[in-house]
Order: C-alpha cells, then structure tokens, then sequence
C-alpha cells in the first residue's frame, strides 16, 4: 500500500479497483460506467479515504459530488449509451454517441469559448478571457485538469477532449504584453482546470517574470482552485510542497496579492486535518484565501450547512466571497435550484452568520452580460417582482442598479426571467447587437429547447475535437 498522501487517480479505467466500490450494487458501479463516458470522472485517494462517508452512499454530498449518478443524464441519453455498452459496442461508436449528447447539454454557457477573447495589436490572445474591466483571466496550458473532478463542472468539456478554446502556451510574454498595454487591469486570475496542478518549477515559470515586469498596475494575483479540499497534501507533503509555498511567499513579498480563490463545497471538505493544516500553511505564505461555491442540489441546498460552511471558513481565517447558481450546461438540470429557492437559501443562511462571513455575495448567475445577483422578491402596485443587479458586468456602468423580472418561482437562469411591467427588454438588453443579450424571442426558445434537450440553432456548428 502506498502511503495515504501519494497521489492515486481513479478513473473509468480504475474505480473498480477503489475497496470501497465493494458497497457498491454491479448496478450502481455500471451507472458510473455509463454516465461516466459523457460526463468527466476523475477522483482520487485522498477524497475517496477522508472526504467521502461511505456509510451514507449513495446520498453522501461528496460522493454525489465526485462520481457520476445515474440522473445526471436524461433518460433516454443514459438508455442511449447504456444500451450501446450492453451490446459491447465498439469505442468509436460510443465516443460518437457522447459527443452527440454532449452537444445537446449547452457545452459553451454564457459564450465560454469564443467571447472575450482579447487582442493585442489585431492578433488574439489564445488562453485568456477579458470580460470585467479590472481582471483578465489566464488559462495556463499545463495547469487544465484537476485532482479530482467535479461532477457539477461547467467547463466539463474541456476535460472530455471537446472545448474549442485554446489554452496559453508556456509563454508568459504576451501576457505582459497585454497587461501592460490595459493599467485598467489590476488582478489577473490564473484558471483552469486547476492551476495547482501544475508542478511549483511550472508555476513559477508564469508568476516570476510577472513579477520581474513590475507592472504598476498588476496588484492582485488569483488562483481558482480546489486543492485545498482535493489534495491538501499539494501544500504539506508533495514533493515540491515548500517551493509551492516559498513561491507564495515571494509573490506576497512583491507587493502583489496573492489570493487563492478556493472552491469549497460542502462543510466537510474543512473537517479533514489536513484540509486544515493545508489552509494554515497557506496563510503562512502570505497569500489569502477567498471561497466560493455554486449551490448545488443533492449536495448543499440546505441553509443551516452553508452557515455553518461559512463560518467555519472564517474561523479558519479564509474570506467568503461568492454564492454561485449553477450554470445552465451539463447536469444542471440534477443540481439546479430555481433563483427564488437558491435566494432563499442564501437568505436563510446569511441571516445566522456574523458579519464576518457577510463579505459573501449571492446567490449569483454568471451569464453573458456579466455577474447577475437575486436581491429578493418584491412586490409593486400588486405586481410580484424579482429585483436583481449587476455584481459585474460586460459594462461597468450596469453594476449595482436594481432591475426587476415578473416573478417567475420556476426560473433557474436569467435567460427564462421576463422583464416586468410589462417592458418588452431588460435595460442592459437595450445595447443588443452582438451576443446574449438577444431579443426576448430567442431566450424563450433557448429556454424551451433546453427543457426538450434540443440544441438551439448554430449549437452543431460548434467546432470541437473528439479527443
Ligand atoms: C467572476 C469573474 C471574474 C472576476 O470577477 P470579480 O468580481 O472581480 O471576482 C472575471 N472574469 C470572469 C469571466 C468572471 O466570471
């Protein structure tokens, strides 16, 4: 046996061999099987020994968080592809079939691959995004898979070989480039996949000459990952675990803040002491660390575990910052929540932390304009509203003005919400032309078409690999 912190992977390829997979009815471990061939599946040893309770599968949050379930495909995509699999059908014919259903489940929400992607003297910028004025997000090429995967991924694609986004190269150079070229950029987020994926020899390859080009506007500094919670032994044991933190520490010592924007779940994820250790460490370094968590279905739609997820982040010294919903790609449909129920939750929950946990913000939509917040439900001259705002947005001047859509307790994305008062658009949709924000018409068949599993119109033009 190796030790618990070498790392193991578990795959389709593998999981069988997981002990605990002997709890597992043959009919459960062929549901992973098949939806496992459409949707990622990665896990590994440290969240199958001490983040999953076996006792409570197949209920258990973090096991419904790691590996493939049955409902997360629709009927018939599940029967399509377990029937094939019965039959013993060959690999090709069955990597046909997923990709087909994989185009029918919105792989490019919210413009993912094509939108936002900046150019620098007419030529554009492969790896990176520029959507909100002050942060560009980078996507360095080692750094695009993860320790485990989750089953809720928005940017799934990308991991089963079929995003059209292209991912930076080693080169660090047009990064500067760009950044020095845009003073209104004051935070880069480096993303992924999971950048912490990538060996500290790897890393420091992008943050030291960023470091060294002494951009005076470059303050911050963001890493999205799930480390913390997947594989804290990243932080305390892997080999390169001290230049991973030594590197932390001369990003801090620069004057550039080094944030770790850490994806956090579920209350669980804090408890293993390693987790804990890991967070300490991190703190150590100088770098800070900021949460963030969509709201999932089967996983956390409970209040009270979100109170006490924040505040456990607090007294381990990490700064809740955001509430998602979960986009509308992939399983949505098995972890979504209406936008009034999520507010609820948010509400619910809010309403019992001190206000040191109150730096969260929520519940929140990213969609095309940008950062959509649900304020509450309200009511106007006897109309039943929803207000929402701009948390961000493609154009800073929308942030922060109340809106208002026809209640609608159904909802689970901007997109199937109606203007109120009878107004035929939404004020950001005033400035259509190029994108999302498309005439009401067009949302509403969007909308109808995902409920039938129909892919909107353009959706087969995609271009993407069948890797
Ligand atoms: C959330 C997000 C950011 C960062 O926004 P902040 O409000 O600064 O955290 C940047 N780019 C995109 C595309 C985002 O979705």
């Amino acid at each position: 046996m190796p030790g618990r912190n070498r790392y193991q992977a578990y795959t389709l390829a593998n999981f069988r061999a997981i002990p605990q997979m002997e709890r597992l009815s043959e009919e459960m471990k062929f549901d992973i099987e098949v939806v496992g061939r459409v949707l990622p599946f990665k896990t590994n040893n440290f969240v199958v020994e001490q983040l999953i309770d076996w006792e409570r599968v197949p209920d258990d949050p973090m096991f419904i968080l790691t590996f493939p379930q049955r409902d997360m495909l629709s009927p018939e995509h599940y029967e399509e592809i377990a029937g094939l699999l019965r039959s013993g059908a060959d690999a090709a014919a069955i990597r046909m079939a997923a990709n087909r259903i994989r185009l029918q489940l919105n792989p490019h929400p919210a413009g993912q691959s094509s939108r936002n992607i900046p150019t620098l003297e007419g030529e554009s910028l492969d790896g990176m995004q520029h959507k909100y004025r002050e942060t560009v997000l980078f996507f360095p090429s080692q750094g695009q898979t993860c320790h485990a995967y989750c089953s809720f991924c928005f940017r799934w694609p990308q991991f089963v070989g079929m995003s059209d986004f292209k991912f930076a190269s080693r080169e660090v150079d047009r990064l500067i480039d760009y950044l020095r070229a845009h003073p209104e950029v004051s935070d880069l987020l480096l993303t992924g996949g999971d950048p912490l994926i990538m060996s500290a020899r790897n890393l420091a390859q992008y943050l030291e000459p960023l470091l060294d080009a002494r951009l005076p506007n470059l303050r911050r500094i963001r890493i999205g990952t799930k480390a913390l919670s997947y594989w804290p032994y990243r932080f305390l044991s892997d080999e390169d675990a001290p230049d991973l933190l030594a590197l932390f520490g001369k990003v801090a010592r620069s004057g550039v803040q080094l944030a770790l924007m850490a994806h956090f779940n579920h209350p669980r994820e804090l408890e293993p002491e390693p987790v804990r250790q890991a967070i300490a460490r991190v703190r150590e370094s100088g770098a800070v660390i900021r949460t963030q968590s969509p709201l999932l279905r089967h996983v956390n739609d409970d209040p009270a575990l979100w109170a006490r997820m924040w505040n456990e982040q607090v007294n381990l010294g990490c700064v809740p910052y955001y509430m998602f919903l979960s986009r509308d790609t992939g399983a949505q449909h098995y972890f979504g929540l209406p936008i009034v129920r999520a507010w609820e939750i948010f509400r619910q929950a809010y309403q019992r932390v001190s206000g040191l946990c109150r730096t969260v913000r929520g519940p929140s939509m990213s969609a095309g304009a940008g950062k959509v917040q649900m304020l509450g439900v309200s009511e106007v001259n006897g109309e039943k509203l929803m207000v929402l705002r701009f948390l961000q947005g493609r154009n800073p001047d929308w942030v922060h003005r109340p809106f208002f859509a026809q209640y609608d307790e159904k909802a689970t994305w901007l997109d199937e919400l109606r203007p109120a008062f009878g107004e035929s658009r939404f004020f950001y949709e005033e400035e259509a032309g190029d994108g999302p924000h498309a005439p009401l018409q067009e949302h509403a068949e969007r909308a109808a078409l995902r409920l039938r599993n129909i892919p909107p119109a353009g959706a087969e033009r995609t271009p993407w690999s069948c890797g």
